[in-house]
């Protein structure tokens, strides 16, 4: 690629994209994988469309928004990008559902059975397969979303008998600040996840997790899906808040 015309930023994103490819391939290869075995998710929430083109242009397809909202203005400007997929990571509201039904690649943040329905219904009325991950909250804390891990089991049994649906994997964030607790709950994610191809029978081979702080650790405990938005986007983004 000619790169001679490239802004200072896009220069910066392509650097710390290879930046990124390195250390996920060494992590990944602590865990006797290598870097094709984890998709690098870049989340745009906090950047304009013409700072996500910039970053599709450097190499990254897969995109993570968490408004439904900012996912269909960012998927209406890159309407015109072959291979580039804008993924739904946010709390997603059941009257939201519909807005991003048709646009969304993966749905990380289904957080209840009840959501699942309503994700199905819509669905099914469009005529569309909603692929899915179940947002687990492994660590228990009070602060964040996502379903415990008993109901887990629970609503992937549910999700076989509803149609429009497909369940890819499980989604989780871990305690922030914190290494071992982020690692106790991604090796917690994983685990759950091996409980769940057996008692289903689905393959599930999708394990969203792992961000700025912390995806190293996710990609030596199994992750095959990295959320990262400020290392991916902030130049200023600190490296010493990264947990080891
Ligand atoms: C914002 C966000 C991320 C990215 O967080 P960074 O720490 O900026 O990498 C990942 N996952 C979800 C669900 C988010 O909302």
């Amino acid at each position: 690629m000619n790169t001679t015309n490239e802004t200072a930023y896009a220069a910066f994103l392509r650097e710390r994209r290879e930046e990124l490819l390195d250390r996920i391939a060494d992590a990944a290869s602590r865990s006797g994988r290598t870097s094709e075995d984890v998709t690098l998710m870049a989340v745009s929430k906090t950047v304009d469309a013409s700072k996500m083109i910039q970053a599709y242009e450097v190499g990254y397809h897969t995109f993570g928004e968490n408004r439904p909202q900012e996912l269909v203005r960012k998927w209406e400007a890159s309407q015109n990008l072959d291979d580039i997929r804008i993924d739904m990571i946010g709390n997603l509201q059941r009257n939201k559902i519909n807005k991003v039904i048709d646009k969304a690649g993966l749905i990380h943040s289904v957080s209840s059975g009840h959501l699942a329905e309503a994700i199905s219904m819509r669905a099914a009325s469009r005529d569309v397969t909603a692929h899915c991950l179940l947002e687990v909250n492994v660590s228990g804390e009070e602060t964040k979303s996502g379903m415990a891990p008993n109901q887990a089991k629970r609503v992937a049994e549910q999700f076989m008998e509803l149609p429009n649906m497909k369940l890819e994997g499980l989604m989780t964030m871990a305690p922030a600040y914190d290494a071992s607790a982020a690692r106790g709950s991604f090796n917690g994610l994983r685990e759950l996840c091996e409980e769940l191809r057996c008692s289903t029978g689905l393959p599930l081979p999708v394990l969203s997790c792992g961000m700025s702080g912390d995806f190293e650790i996710a990609v030596e405990e199994g992750s095959t899906l990295v959320r990262l938005g400020r290392v991916v986007f902030d130049p200023s983004f600190a490296d010493a808040v990264n947990v080891r």
